[in-house]
């Protein structure tokens, strides 16, 4: 990574946020604690009376900022994302029930995507990864999966699954913290990029981190985490710089996965194996569910879309149809 100066301004990247303090590397990768000038906040009227206030800096963000007196910094600019990915902010207690929920931004300038998931404990859940998936497609991310913990078993129903992700071109990875297993694949997966782990809580992120790079020492089989208490919960994100050009970004906390910004119309397209079928469609509005003459369903029915992923698009589109019939 490089950084300079600039009339005064130093270069560095938002690492972690807590409440109202963005911590962000300097030069030497030390933390400095920086405050975020007011022109970075975007009110939101969510009731009458009421006004709620989103912070525009995310974790990954490339900031210039400066040093006060005392070694703090401030937040003097922020530089366009790459990419970034989010969800929707949990409902705020109170708040009208009208109204688009907000995003809040998970993490940004990303170069892939791993979606952790573990054999057991929790249980294999395939629509959790089809959800975690969809918004890193809706990111125009990479893509990886890891399935964690096989020193447990692999049942064979999650052998078929995990050919099913293969068949359709994600990088899939078996991983166990107890054997070894795939750990070595993974480290190549993450090198030299910024990679956002991410996956249901207790699946193995913390340990099989600590495996690859066991300076990080991070507190692992710690589920007792919330985050539903409204937009000014801190979105519990974290860069953790593993050398000059790779970085880790650890989700702990964060468990609920509401993708944002999601529009009917263009769910199908985050389903990569639906591509070669989506245009056969007989009404270019088609949302795959009940329409007449629908390509993806007569796939799903010759066996070409595997059933599992054809329901996980059909959950995925139900929330969606939810949350505009509010
Ligand atoms: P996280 O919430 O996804 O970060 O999960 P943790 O890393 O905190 O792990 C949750 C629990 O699963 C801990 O008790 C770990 O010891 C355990 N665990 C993690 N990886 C493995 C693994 O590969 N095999 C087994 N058997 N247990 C694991
Ligand atoms: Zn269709």
């Amino acid at each position: 990574m490089l950084f300079y100066f600039k009339g005064g301004c130093i270069k560095g990247r938002i690492y972690k946020i807590e409440s109202k303090d963005y911590y962000v590397s300097d030069a030497v990768d030390s933390l400095i604690r920086c405050s975020l000038r007011g022109r970075f906040q975007k009110e939101f009227a969510l009731k009458k009376d009421k006004l709620y206030k989103v912070d525009l800096a995310a974790v990954g963000d490339y900031v210039e900022f400066e040093f006060n007196k005392d070694g703090t910094g401030v937040i003097e600019e922020i530089y366009p994302r790459k990419n970034h990915v989010s969800r929707k902010a949990p409902k705020i207690k109170g708040a009208s029930t009208r109204g688009e929920r907000l995003e809040q931004i998970i993490a940004s300038n990303l170069d892939l995507l791993v979606v952790t998931s573990s054999v057991k404990n929790p249980k294999f859940n395939p629509k959790v990864i089809d959800r975690l998936i969809v918004t890193g497609e809706s990111s125009n991310l990479d893509v990886a999966i890891v399935i964690n913990k096989i020193d447990l078993g692999l049942a064979e129903d999650i052998i078929e699954l995990a050919d099913i992700y293969k068949e359709i071109g994600y990088k899939l990875i078996f991983t166990s913290k107890v054997n070894g297993e795939g750990i070595e694949s993974l480290k190549e997966l993450l090198n030299n990029k910024t990679s956002l782990i991410w996956g249901q809580s207790g699946v193995g992120k913390s340990s099989l981190l600590n495996i690859l790079y066991p300076h990080l020492s991070l507190r692992t089989g710690d589920i007792s985490y919330s985050t539903s208490k409204g937009i000014h919960t801190t979105v519990t994100s974290v860069v953790l710089p593993i050398d000059e050009n790779t970085f880790v970004i650890d989700t702990p906390g964060i468990r609920e996965i509401d993708p944002y910004g999601i529009r009917e119309e263009d769910l199908g397209h985050y389903f990569k194996e639906f591509s070669e079928y989506i245009n056969n469609c007989k009404f270019n509005t088609c949302t795959h569910n009940h329409e007449p003459g629908c390509a993806i369903v007569e796939a799903v029915q010759n066996g070409e879309i595997a059933i599992e992923r054809y329901e996980s698009y059909l959950a995925i589109l139900q929330t969606i149809e939810e949350d505009m019939n509010f």
